[in-house]
């Protein structure tokens, strides 16, 4: 079964509401990774912010990278997600050691210790908008909800999730993020408050809903009336290509390809996101100098 995503608003449109399965979606990033418990949790809770925030975006060709920056086990984090909520991401500690917080779970905020949080929103053409802040927990969905308050004056409740097997995969992913609207009453963000404290751990609840996203719905605006207004599937997807390596040579200018002719006869790229290895041999690389410009 595919990760999704919902949103909708509650209370006649004072909430608004981004609910996600990312299950598929985490796991994916675990088997591309090959991450230990604590690197999963962390890179799959900023990919599943990543997908959902990547989704509130309104242009078609925008992007959003979200970067971590710690001081521990995990110096850093990125995801880069699409208007659809399509994800990729790394983390720079695959192999983050196991640890455990006093309520034995994933230590996810002492494996990054302090840092920043990094949001950067590119709109294609004009010029990108870029948001930091500091880590408040490195629990990462506390982070995120700073973020949304301080950078962009939208208080909003956030919760990111992943639970890790004995095995290591991922056995359930999910989060939220509901922000009340300016003209919601305060009365109903008390309640929200108060409900989201209650609420059970979101990985607890992706895996009590069996996956089913609008029944995760049910339980997360439990106190609320709601409506979905839209549902979008999301997966964990590369956009790199070779074409794009390619490109990416000939931007380095025909002394650099030269260079790379002579010392090793080739070129090797590796793709940070997914782990595609591309080889560029000899004579490709003397046709993409010939399409570059003398530096
Ligand atoms: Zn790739």
């Amino acid at each position: 079964m595919g990760s999704k995503l919902i949103r909708g608003i509650a209370e006649s449109g004072q909430l608004r509401f981004f609910i996600g399965e990312t299950t598929d979606l985490v796991e994916k990033a675990r088997k591309i990774h090959e991450t230990t418990p604590v690197s999963s949790a962390a890179l799959g809770r900023l990919l599943t912010a990543s997908s959902m925030m990547g989704w509130m975006m309104k242009g078609k060709k925008d992007k959003l990278t979200l970067q971590i920056k710690g001081s521990a086990d995990i110096s850093h984090i990125v995801t880069v997600s699409d208007s659809e909520g399509k994800a990729k991401g790394y983390v720079s500690n695959s192999k983050a050691p196991l640890k455990l917080n006093e309520k034995g779970k994933l230590d996810v905020g002492g494996s990054i210790g302090e840092g920043q949080l990094l949001v950067i929103q590119d709109f294609g053409m004009k010029e990108p908008y870029i948001g930091q802040s500091e880590l408040v927990s490195g629990e990462i969905a506390e982070d995120i909800a700073a973020y949304f308050m301080y950078s962009k004056q939208e208080p909003s409740a956030v919760s990111l999730g992943v639970f890790v097997e004995r095995d290591f995969s991922i056995g359930a992913a999910g989060g939220f993020i509901i922000q009340p609207m300016p003209d919601c009453n305060p009365f109903l963000i008390d309640i929200l408050e108060d409900h989201v404290k209650r609420l059970e751990s979101i990985s607890d609840i992706v895996r009590k809903s069996g996956g089913n996203v609008s029944k995760m719905a049910e339980i997360i605006l439990e106190p609320f009336l709601f409506e979905i207004l839209e549902e979008q599937e999301v997966s964990y997807t590369c956009d790199c290509s070779r074409k794009k390596v390619e490109k990416a040579i000939i931007s380095l200018g025909k002394d650099e390809i030269l260079k790379m002719i002579e010392e090793d006869g080739k070129a090797q790229v590796n793709c940070h996101f997914c782990n595609t290895n591309y080889v560029i041999g000899k004579e490709r690389l003397k046709a993409l100098m010939d399409e570059a410009t003398a530096s």
